[in-house]
């Protein structure tokens, strides 16, 4: 089982969930983080520290393509070890619908 990061995360970026990760599985793209799925332990921590409600259990239903998808990006973007500021649009986007459509950057974010 492992966690992911779901699109709300998408131009919001707040980044609370990685001061809290004890095991540094958060990768950090342009305008999203994601989890790898094989290096997060399970244990929850995170979920709760996610202001946009972002994070979710896999074994939640419709949750699937979001594995796959963190895994994808995590193999590909730099870690992410320390909390960085939101993105500038993040309020203002938090619970907008269709954010993979619309903002999804596949571009690897700065890194930490
Ligand atoms: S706290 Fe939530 S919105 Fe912020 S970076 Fe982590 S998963 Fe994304
Ligand atoms: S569930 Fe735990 S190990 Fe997995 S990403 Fe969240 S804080 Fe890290």
């Amino acid at each position: 089982m492992t966690y992911v990061v779901t699109d709300n995360c998408i131009a919001c970026k707040y980044t609370d969930c990685v001061e809290v990760c004890p095991v540094d599985c958060f990768y950090e793209g342009e305008n999203m983080l994601v989890i790898h799925p094989d290096e997060c332990i399970d244990c929850g921590v995170c979920e709760p520290e996610c202001p946009a409600d972002a994070i979710r259990p896999d074994t939640e239903p419709d949750v699937e393509e979001w594995v796959a998808f963190n895994r994808k990006y995590a193999e590909q973007w730099p870690v992410i070890l320390s909390r960085k500021d939101p993105l500038p649009e993040a309020t203002e986007r938090d619970g907008e619908t269709g954010k993979l459509e619309k903002y999804f950057s596949e571009t690897a974010g700065e890194g930490s």
